[in-house]
């Protein structure tokens, strides 16, 4: 039977309430079942992991492995649409539910965002209606690519074309043997090597697109990374020129149109020194860098998920206060001597505008995401000023 969308919060169908899958457990996937809990839907949830965060909170969790068919087939059971969290789940999955539901980012989009050749070439084709092109690059899968890269991509970063983030998977070459060094210790196997830019610094922006091709679009995010892992996201009026906001936003909007993508999308940006943007990456699901929005803007990235996935409307979201979120990261949870240590949050939330967001992960790790702590406020001077004293507080480096 085909599901009669929208599927309306509340409603029965065939005697039962409306239940929306999520594949993945993690952080996004937990804030996915916030919003979708808090509207009146059940959740279920498929994990390996029976600790997962969203897992924990989920209506019903499904402890097994992505790819495993009883498993998918309880998803697609239960659930009546079902969206993923997770940028590395098997697009396999996604096609075998697809079979059955409603799927939504489909499977060949994540496909697509899941391999940086692809994803470039993809970039590539946008550009020439945006205008925003990505990084120089080189696709390296055989010797003789290698052989045949243009000393110009020189010094680069060479990145494996599948299975990287926050920074794995990548090296930084300056020289042809350091290039070749750095792919046969990742094995030879395909990656990309990207021009080295000068960055004056990052950006991010997330859209949503309905099934009806109507695309809305979240604030410009300013992003600063540590150690190729997201620290800090701002988001107020200026924190990127204007003029490049309006460029960043159109670019987005144009490649979640030539995918004809459905659901949330996040792209990354680069800003060079010169002030000309260059297109990074995308991630199919919500993203860190959005993370403010549930508690600056009247939709958040994941009332955005939800409302994409159920085919509700999608009215344009307003960011209400600026913002300024700073990712808590495991290496928090340690003292310089690497003995485990208790946080402040009695004086962190005595700070105006404090949300501290834990996800439930039991054991702290150094770079493992544990939570994100978002200052909200009437203007950027005020919060700057508190999360500046949280991160002092927190022993973050100061930004
Ligand atoms: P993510 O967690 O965002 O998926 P990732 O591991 O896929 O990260 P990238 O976003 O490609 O990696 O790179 C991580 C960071 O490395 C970037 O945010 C940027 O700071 C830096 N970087 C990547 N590519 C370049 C480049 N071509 N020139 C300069 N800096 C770069
Ligand atoms: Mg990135």
């Amino acid at each position: 039977m085909p599901v009669p969308f929208p599927l309306l919060p509340g409603s029965l169908i065939d005697g039962r309430p409306v239940m929306l899958g999520v594949l993945g457990g993690g952080q996004l996937g937990r804030m996915f079942v916030h919003a979708a809990q808090s509207l009146g839907y059940e959740t279920v949830v498929l994990d390996p992991d029976r600790a997962s965060p969203a897992g924990r909170i989920s209506h019903h969790f499904i402890e097994a492995d992505y790819r495993d068919p009883d498993a998918l087939r309880e998803l697609a059971a239960r659930a009546l649409a079902v969206t993923t969290e997770f940028e590395n789940v098997p697009a396999e999955a996604l096609a075998v539910l697809a079979a059955t539901r409603p799927v939504s980012p489909a499977a060949d989009a994540v496909a697509i965002a899941q391999d940086r050749i692809r994803e470039k070439a993809h970039f590539v084709r946008c550009a020439a209606t945006s205008g925003v092109a990505p990084a120089p690059h080189a696709v390296i899968e055989t010797a003789a690519d290698l052989d045949a890269v243009d000393a110009a991509l020189l010094p680069g970063i060479l990145k494996t074309a599948r299975l990287g983030y926050d920074g794995k998977g990548q090296a930084r070459v300056t020289t042809r043997d350091e290039l070749a060094a750095a792919w046969a210790r990742m094995g030879g196997v395909a990656c990309v090597l990207e021009q080295m830019l000068p960055l004056a610094f990052e950006c991010s922006v997330i859209v949503a697109r309905g099934r009806d091709g109507q695309v809305v679009s979240l604030p410009v995010q300013r992003n600063l990374h540590r150690a190729g892992i997201l620290s800090v996201t701002e988001v107020y009026e200026e924190n990127v020129p204007p003029a490049l906001a309006t460029q960043a936003q159109q670019a987005t909007i144009n490649i979640a149109n030539e995918l004809d993508y459905v659901g949330v999308l996040c792209v990354e940006y680069f800003v060079l020194q010169d002030g000309r943007l260059v297109v990074n990456e995308m991630a199919p699901r919500p993203h860190n860098s959005g993370h403010y929005t549930v508690d600056a803007c009247d939709s958040s990235q994941f009332d955005l998920q939800v409302r994409t996935l159920a085919g509700l409307p999608l009215p344009q979201p307003r960011q209400h206060s600026a913002a300024i979120m700073l990712n808590l990261l495991g290496d928090l949870w340690f003292d310089p001597a690497g003995a485990p240590r208790a946080l402040p949050w009695a004086e962190v939330l005595a700070l105006p505008g404090a949300h501290l967001h834990l996800y439930g992960k039991t054991e702290a790790r150094r770079g493992r995401k544990m939570g994100h702590l978002t200052f909200t406020g009437p203007d950027a001077a005020r919060v700057r000023d508190r999360a500046t004293r949280a991160a002092a507080l927190l022993g973050m480096e100061a930004f």
